[in-house]
């Protein structure tokens, strides 16, 4: 084992977090299910959610059995919906083709949906012993750290190299302990900004502090501008205080969520609903534009808020389109700014 690995290890022993909830009844299903959670996402956002979802989908037969709906109502609210489309869609597959018994190699996994190569790593170190190395957020920033490596992460060329580094550092027979221990010290004292060299075990060797280079490293992604898109919301309300949400494609933004309908920018609003709906309708109002950020443009939301012009007015119910009491529609996977405008435009009456 390497002097690093040692001494990661023997620090996590005393200073590291043992009692993470997958880390109880630790499990390869478990692992897995935190590991997609935790992508992008905090720790502390990660525990409740979860608990909640392991709660309701105890195993990958559970989970496979779940429908979507259940499956993102879970998730509604952690972002990055694909995570949850695609580890539905990988339990159906594990139960389909491998018993429902997480696969143990490392072949196996990362050919389910979902699964990179740092997940499938992480899931046999971490739950198997499998010395394979990961390259999550943390792992990255403390091996640019340590090793003074310049250009950003993201890179093919530096990414390589950090591949290359993490796989000689895990240690043949103590490869769990060491990724949890590499993950945590990225975690809680190597941190993004203001690390805590002075209690970091591997401080006498790191490149960055002796350079004191630890705020410039790991180098930030090159900036570039994200490209705008307009939106325009339909909430469509009808005389028994239900709104109309829509189901959107499985692939996309906000895949399989449910959202407003969506009117094509620079439509009539009224006309178009006429005409998608059969049903006559006014504005309400205009409510203030909503922004929402992605990986890859920014999304700035119109809402308008309209009711059926006469009660005898139904828009009949498709699978795809439904109206919901606001109080229901709560419990649905809803893409984070569906959700803040139900809540603030269609607040549930007090039960
Ligand atoms: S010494 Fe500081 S910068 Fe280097 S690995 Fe430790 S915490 Fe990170």
């Amino acid at each position: 084992m390497t002097d690093i690995a040692a001494r990661l290890i023997a620090w996590h022993r005393r200073h590291g977090r043992h009692d993470l909830p997958w880390q109880r009844n630790r499990s390869p299903y478990r692992v897995w299910v935190s590991e997609i959670m935790l992508q992008q996402t905090r720790v502390a956002t990660v525990i409740p959610y979860f608990e909640r979802f392991t709660d309701r989908f105890p195993d990958v037969a559970a989970l496979a059995a779940a429908s979507l709906d259940d499956v993102l109502g879970h998730w509604s609210g952690l972002g990055y919906y694909a995570r949850a489309r695609q580890l539905h869609r990988a339990a159906q597959r594990v139960l389909e083709h491998h018993g429902g018994v997480v696969p143990e190699t490392f072949a196996e996994l990362v050919a389910l949906p979902g699964i990179g190569r740092s997940t499938a790593g992480a899931i046999l170190a971490l739950s198997r012993n499998v010395p394979l190395p990961v390259l999550d957020g943390n792992v990255k920033r403390v091996l640019t750290r340590h090793n003074g490596i310049e250009g950003w992460p993201g890179d093919r060329r530096v990414e390589a190299l950090l591949w290359t580094l993490a796989g000689e550092l895990v240690p043949a027979d103590r490869a769990g302990a060491y990724t949890q221990a590499i993950m945590d010290l990225g975690a809680t004292l190597c941190t993004r900004t203001r690390p805590l060299c002075s209690d970091c075990p591997v401080t006498q060797t790191c490149r960055a502090r002796e350079l004191g280079q630890q705020e410039q490293l790991p180098a930030k992604r090159p900036r570039r501008l994200l490209p705008e898109k307009h939106a325009v919301f339909a909430m469509l309300q009808n005389d028994a205080g239900e709104i109309l949400l829509q189901r959107r494609p499985e692939t996309g933004i906000w895949g399989g969520l449910w959202s407003f309908p969506e009117c094509p920018a620079q439509t009539d609003v009224v006309d178009w609903a006429a005409d998608q709906f059969d049903a006559g309708v006014e504005i309400v109002t205009r409510a203030p534009i909503l922004r929402h950020t992605f990986t890859h443009f920014r999304l700035s939301i119109e809402p308008i808020h309209l009711r059926l012009r006469r009660a005898e007015h139904r828009i009949a119910d498709r699978p795809a389109v439904q109206w919901w009491r606001p109080a229901e529609a709560a419990s649905l996977g809803l893409a984070a700014p569906v959700r803040r405008l139900i809540e603030k435009h269609f607040p549930s009456e007090p039960s």
